[in-house]
């Protein structure tokens, strides 16, 4: 029996009730979502908001994007007022957040919101799909949270909840289209948004990746994977390809004056336009040297620690160098007070760099 007849046979309809009975109740606080009851008053989630955080939250934790989002909103109020900012201040406003193509692509995104579509967001799948840095996911969210459109919106939670609730035998990725068949039955089509917002919350809180609290959830009554025990096995997943460990060098320079020197990185590639400070020729393919040898200055450089950061396909260890007292540096860079760091687009990993020049 596979999973759709079981569909049938259960009489699944009513997954969709007890889903959104229970997400009327205890359906979590985000700055930009509009609660059941008040959208059953008839208001509606910001096109903007919703789009702005669905970007952020890819990768990104719930608890990390919520200071983020209030940030971007109090910043660009609109899509206009973001259309009309510049790359390189959507870029510090992200920085910290990570895979900064997703910034690039807001701002791109904006642009042709306001320049194509006179800053209205388009509310159709397909046209949502066509803009800057919007894939399947984004453009269903999108369409069904602001919208109400009929789609299905699958993450990680909902991929967990459907998977277990049906016990979904075939490995993820390729159990994509199998879930999107039964969500498709077993959505609600009067409330599409709510009905995937639900299911992502319960995903989130109740059916979660480890030790699911099954006794509470308000479907486990036909759940299959509650009802053999084995819920914790599902999803399915292929086994991941194991992350080299790259090496390279970062170089911390300070002047006299409290100031850290800085450089921007190439406008292609892993960070692209970020801040940096220099740094020798990793990337995901190759080492770089780890000693002063390609350092910017020649000078009695300190060795102060080895920053280490993960990326989505390997592992980094920066071996960090530092020198102090230096006023005058011969390569393209500025000077930036150590006190306004804060203030440039430093990815994560230039962040942890600094710190461990900046420790005694
Ligand atoms: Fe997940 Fe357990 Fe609910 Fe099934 S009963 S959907 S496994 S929390």
């Amino acid at each position: 029996m596979n999973s759709t007849d079981s569909i049938k046979q259960k009489g699944d309809r009513s997954f969709a009730h007890r889903l959104l009975v229970w997400y009327g109740k205890t359906a979590r606080k985000m700055p930009w979502r509009i609660p059941p009851h008040d959208h059953h008053q008839g208001i509606r989630a910001d096109p903007y908001h919703v789009w702005l955080s669905e970007v952020m939250l890819q990768q990104t934790q719930v608890i990390t994007v919520k200071d983020y989002f209030l940030k971007f909103i109090s910043k660009w109020p609109t899509v206009f007022d973001l259309a009309a900012s510049n790359e390189e201040d959507v870029l510090k406003a992200w920085a910290g957040l990570g895979y900064y193509s997703r910034a690039r692509n807001l701002k791109k995104c904006a642009d042709v919101i306001v320049s194509q579509y006179n800053g209205k967001f388009p509310q159709s799948f397909e046209e949502l799909k066509a803009l800057p840095g919007i894939g399947d996911y984004t453009a269903s969210a999108i369409a069904s949270i602001a919208f109400d459109q009929p789609v299905s919106v699958i993450d990680g939670n909902v991929e967990r909840v459907i998977s277990r609730h049906y016990r979904i035998k075939t490995y993820f990725p390729d159990a994509k289209p199998e879930v999107k068949e039964i969500l498709k039955q077993i959505s609600d089509k009067g409330k599409p948004g709510e009905f995937a917002q639900a299911t992502m919350d319960l995903g989130a809180t109740i059916c979660t990746p480890k030790h699911p609290a099954c006794s509470l959830c308000p479907v486990n009554e036909d759940c299959f994977g509650f009802k053999n025990a084995d819920a914790e096995l599902f999803p399915h997943k292929k086994p991941k390809a194991i992350k080299p460990t790259r090496k390279g060098a970062a170089f911390l320079i300070t002047n006299t004056k409290g100031q850290a020197f800085l450089s921007k990185r190439p406008d292609k590639g892993l960070l692209a336009s970020m801040t940096q400070i220099p740094t020798t020729n990793w990337n995901s393919r190759q080492d770089g040297s780890t000693d002063t040898s390609e350092a910017p200055i020649l000078a009695n450089w300190e060795r102060a620690g080895i920053a280490k950061h993960t990326f989505t396909h390997f592992h980094l260890e920066l071996a960090v160098w530092r020198i102090a007292n230096i006023n005058s540096v011969h390569s393209k860079g500025w000077w930036c007070d150590i006190k306004n760091l804060d203030e440039e687009a430093l990815p994560t990993v230039m962040k942890k760099a600094i710190y461990i020049g900046l420790s005694s």
